[in-house]
């Protein structure tokens, strides 16, 4: 072999294996040891505008780079009082898969191999736990935001005049689906929030009214996005009403699902989510309460024709072939607007086999009774109050002092930010109905009820000393 033509491999497998291993174990560490490091941590600062590395470095050094700067900082996630925004905790198992699906390098875009199989697989089960039929079509993307996007698109491909379609979605809806209305060519007039009711859920009436008006005004109703748990509070919107009401007035029903998918691995809770298997798509996260690890989400879509008819384009450097590597049409490439893209479809696989769907349900369930117990403390306390109904494992509350709302509005935030800042817990914060929230999100399988009451009697101590120091 020629100088020139030597490889980026390892010059010595044995070096890069002893590496490899070390890494693997520091990697285990990470994750083993999560509990006794604080639940986040400011990270060091990189530079903004680093030399390029022309050269080389060796491989120990830049694996100590990653152990020292990147692996003790993470957001916070993957420990056991991280209750911020919608995060899932990944699983151990995550590593393994990351490992093969390095290795083998897919690229799951289409063609006849191995990977195209497994994803299929996850599809196939992913359609059972929905209600779907197996004829339903669907893609693993990087999550719920992508997911809504793919299904608008389709929802509205082949449709007249983009000015005049209209989306309704509740006022509660997750931002994703305003960016979806975006990227799918339609003006912002195109989306409808419709109110929601006292529990945060959509308002079926006030839905009905909407689309009726715009039918009145010569507008023409294309969809309606329902949410099965809204971000802020978990809401569940009343699916079977408003899938009545689609089927009645010939409009898509698309539901997010990001994260209460999960309440569908457990049999008590699996009813709440009643009606989403009327929908003609559906998105998801499994990187959330299934605990997949970063980044994957589902769309699955009802009527396979239309999903590829949105998606599908030719190329003779891309023909399907009935033979050889070629084959395996359908191609994931006609489901989405990616050509290549990775093997997320393992570590779903690897996941949910590992530990079978009912041990993971066992998991949503007792998180829905960790966010319950906090609620109980929250209502007993003469210190704080609901700020609106559990649902999911969302429970969001607000310290009261008896001052201005204002003033407690200033008073919930500077609380959460810094009981993020003690290492002790992350909550996050937001707004129902305009007032300033703790929200306190439960979608984590290492989290004990100790960790939840952890969690508010740090909010508590910080409360008492805040109003002391007035
Ligand atoms: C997280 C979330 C999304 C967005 O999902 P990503 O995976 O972050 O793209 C959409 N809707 C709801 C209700 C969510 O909680």
């Amino acid at each position: 072999m020629s100088s020139d033509e030597k490889s980026l491999d390892p010059e010595d497998w044995g070096a890069f294996r002893a590496l490899a291993h070390e890494a693997l174990d520091k990697a285990i560490d990470t994750l083993a040891t999560v509990r006794q490091r604080p639940a986040w941590q400011a990270p060091p600062q990189r530079p903004d505008a680093s030399a390029l590395p022309l050269g080389p470095t060796p491989l120990a050094q830049v694996c100590r780079a990653v152990e020292q700067d990147v692996l003790p900082y993470g957001v916070g996630n993957t420990h056991p009082r991280f209750f911020g925004w919608v995060h899932g905790a990944g699983t151990a198992e995550g590593i393994i898969a990351a490992i093969y699906t390095a290795a083998l390098n897919a690229n799951v875009g289409g063609r006849e191999h191995a990977a195209v199989h497994v994803e299929r697989e996850v599809l196939g089960w992913f359609k059972q736990l929905v209600g779907f039929p197996q004829s339903a079509s669907g893609i693993l993307l990087s999550g719920t935001s992508m997911a809504t996007m793919i299904a608008l698109a389709v929802a509205r491909h082949g449709r007249g005049d983009p000015a005049s379609l209209r989306i309704y979605t509740s006022d509660q809806a997750h931002i994703s689906v305003a960016k979806a209305v975006r990227v799918v060519g339609l003006p912002p007039t195109c989306l409808v929030k419709v109110a929601s009711d006292d529990r945060l859920r959509m308002d079926a009436g006030a839905l009905r009214a909407a689309i009726d008006a715009d039918t009145s005004a010569g507008r023409s109703p294309l969809a309606v996005v329902a949410t099965a748990g809204t971000a802020l509070t978990g809401a569940i919107d009343p699916l079977a009403t408003i899938a009545e009401l689609c089927e009645a007035s010939n409009l898509w029903l698309h539901v997010d699902a990001a994260i209460g998918i999960g309440l569908r691995l457990h049999p008590a809770l699996r009813d709440r989510l009643a009606g989403i298997e009327r929908a003609d798509s559906v998105a998801f996260d499994a990187h959330k309460w299934l605990h997949v690890p970063y980044d994957v989400g589902c769309v699955l879509i009802r009527d396979a024709q239309a999903h590829h008819a949105a998606f599908r384009e030719g190329a003779s450097y891309l023909q399907r072939a009935t033979r050889g590597t070629g084959g395996g049409a359908p191609w994931f490439c006609d489901a989405g607007p990616e050509l290549s893209r990775g093997f997320r479809a393992l570590k779903v696989w690897m996941v949910l086999r590992t530990h079978g769907l009912d041990a993971l349900g066992a998991q949503v369930l007792e998180n829905c009774r960790q966010a319950e117990h906090l609620a109980r403390r929250v209502a007993a306390c003469e210190h704080t109050a609901l700020a609106a109904p559990t649902d999911l494992a969302i429970t969001t509350f607000r310290c009261t002092t008896g001052g201005s709302e204002a003033d407690d509005d200033a008073l919930n935030e500077e609380i959460v930010l810094r009981v993020q800042e003690s290492g002790v817990a992350v909550p996050s914060s937001g707004r129902v109905r305009g007032r300033a929230v703790i929200r306190v999100n439960i979608t984590n399988h290492r989290t004990t009820r100790a960790d939840v009451d952890r969690l508010f009697d740090a909010v508590l101590e910080h409360r008492a000393a805040l109003v002391a120091a007035r």
